[in-house]
C-alpha cells in the first residue's frame, strides 16, 4: 500500500526538539528528556510520532508529548497541553478573537487527506504557518493579549487527583504522588482533546470567552427568548451586505441561521434575529472578541437586544444606548420582530 507508507514517511519526525509551551517545558530550560522514536499514535491524526517525556519540576509530574509535530504545527499549538504557543489560550478562544475557520475533518479518511493537505500548504510557505493570511485582526489580538497570562503558570504541572482518595481510600497516604484534592465538578473537568485540538465545544474556551463578552458589557440578556443582537452605527447597507460580513467574521459557527434582519436607516442599526439562542450567543462572544463587525466599510457596535412584551402585541425589540455614537447619550430604538 504506497499510499500508506507515505503516511508513514511523513509521520516520521525528525525534530530533536518537541513544540512545547513553556508551562510544559517548566523552569529550567536544560530539562532532560527521552524520546522514544514510534513511541505512540497522534491523538489528532493517528499516525505514529516521536514521543518526548520529562519532569516539569520539582513536586510537578511527568508530562508527555500527546500530538504529533506536525498536528501541533498545523494549529500553532504546544505538542503535550494543544494550548495555543503564542497566548496560552485555547485554539477556540484564538480562533473566535481571530476570526479563524475551525475546519475539522469528519471521518478517518477525511483526517488524513485533512492533514497532508495542510501539511504541503505549510512547505510551501515561507515561515512554516498555515494561517495568518488572513488579516490580522488588532481588536481580536488586544483581546488574545488582555486574556493571555504573561508568566508560565506551573500549577498546571501539579500531579493529577488520586482517585483513590476522591473514592475515600488512598492507603498511601504522605507517599501518595497524585493530588490528594477533591476536584471541582462540573463541565469544565470533560474536556476532550481532538475538540480543543479543532477548537470546539471546548468547555473552558466557552467559559473564557463568555466573561470576556461579559466584560466588554455583551453579557447575554437574562431573558432566553431574546435572540436578537443590533449593529448600531451603520453606513447605508443591504441585507446581503450585513449576512456577508458575518460570515465572514463568524466563520467557525456554521451555519448561521437568522429569522430576520431589519435595517433601519434613519437609526443606522440593523436587527439580526437569529433562530437560536444558542447561535445569537456564539455570534455576539466572536465579534465582541473581535470589537465589533465592519460593515460595508465601516466598524459597527454590536449589542444585545431586549425585548419588552407587551400585552395583545407582538413583542418588540428595544435598545437602549449610551455609547457616544448616539450623540444624544440614549437612544430608544424600536422595531417589530418577525
Ligand atoms: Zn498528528
Ligand atoms: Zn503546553
Ligand atoms: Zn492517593
Amino acid at each position: 500500500m504506497p499510499a500508506k507508507h507515505d503516511i508513514n514517511k511523513i509521520g516520521v519526525e525528525s525534530s530533536d526538539f518537541p513544540i512545547l509551551c513553556e508551562t510544559c517545558l517548566g523552569p529550567n530550560p536544560y530539562v532532560r528528556m527521552s524520546k522514544q522514536e514510534f513511541g505512540n499514535e497522534c491523538k489528532i491524526c493517528n499516525r505514529p510520532f516521536t514521543v518526548f517525556r520529562w519532569n516539569p519540576g520539582a513536586g510537578a509530574r511527568y508530562k508527555k508529548t500527546e500530538v504529533c509535530n506536525t498536528c501541533a504545527k498545523i494549529k500553532g499549538v504546544c505538542q503535550t497541553c494543544l494550548l495555543d504557543l503564542e497566548y496560552g489560550l485555547p485554539v477556540q478562544v484564538r480562533d473566535a478573537a481571530l476570526g479563524r475557520k475551525a475546519q475539522a475533518p469528519t471521518s478517518d479518511i477525511n483526517k488524513q487527506y485533512y492533514i497532508q493537505n495542510l501539511e504541503a500548504q505549510m512547505a510551501d510557505s515561507p515561515d512554516g504557518q498555515t494561517f495568518d493570511s488572513e488579516v490580522a485582526n488588532r481588536a481580536g489580538r488586544e483581546m488574545l493579549k488582555g486574556l493571555a497570562r504573561s508568566d508560565p503558570f506551573y500549577k498546571r504541572n501539579r500531579p493529577h487527583i488520586c482517585s483513590f482518595f476522591v473514592k475515600g481510600d488512598c492507603k498511601r497516604g504522605g507517599e501518595c504522588p497524585f493530588r490528594h484534592e477533591i476536584p471541582k465538578e462540573g463541565e469544565l473537568s470533560k474536556q476532550n482533546m481532538v475538540d480543543r485540538y479543532y477548537g470546539k465545544n471546548d468547555p473552558v474556551a466557552k467559559k473564557m470567552l463568555r466573561e470576556s463578552a461579559e466584560s466588554k458589557g455583551m453579557k447575554a440578556p437574562d431573558d432566553k427568548s431574546i435572540t436578537t443582537l443590533l449593529f448600531l452605527g451603520l453606513p447605508q447597507t443591504t441585507e446581503s451586505e450585513v449576512r456577508a460580513a458575518l460570515v465572514a467574521y463568524c466563520p467557525f459557527v456554521k451555519p448561521i441561521e437568522i429569522k430576520s434582519i431589519t435595517i433601519v436607516e434613519a437609526s443606522h442599526c440593523a436587527f439580526i434575529n437569529f433562530k437560536l439562542r444558542s447561535l445569537a450567543e456564539r455570534v455576539a462572544e466572536a465579534l465582541s472578541a473581535q470589537g465589533g463587525i465592519e460593515v460595508g466599510g465601516k466598524k459597527a457596535k454590536v449589542v444585545w437586544g431586549r425585548s419588552r412584551p407587551q400585552k395583545g402585541k407582538p413583542a418588540t425589540t428595544a435598545i437602549t444606548d449610551s455609547s457616544e455614537a448616539s450623540g444624544s447619550g440614549t437612544v430608544a430604538i424600536t422595531s417589530e420582530s418577525a
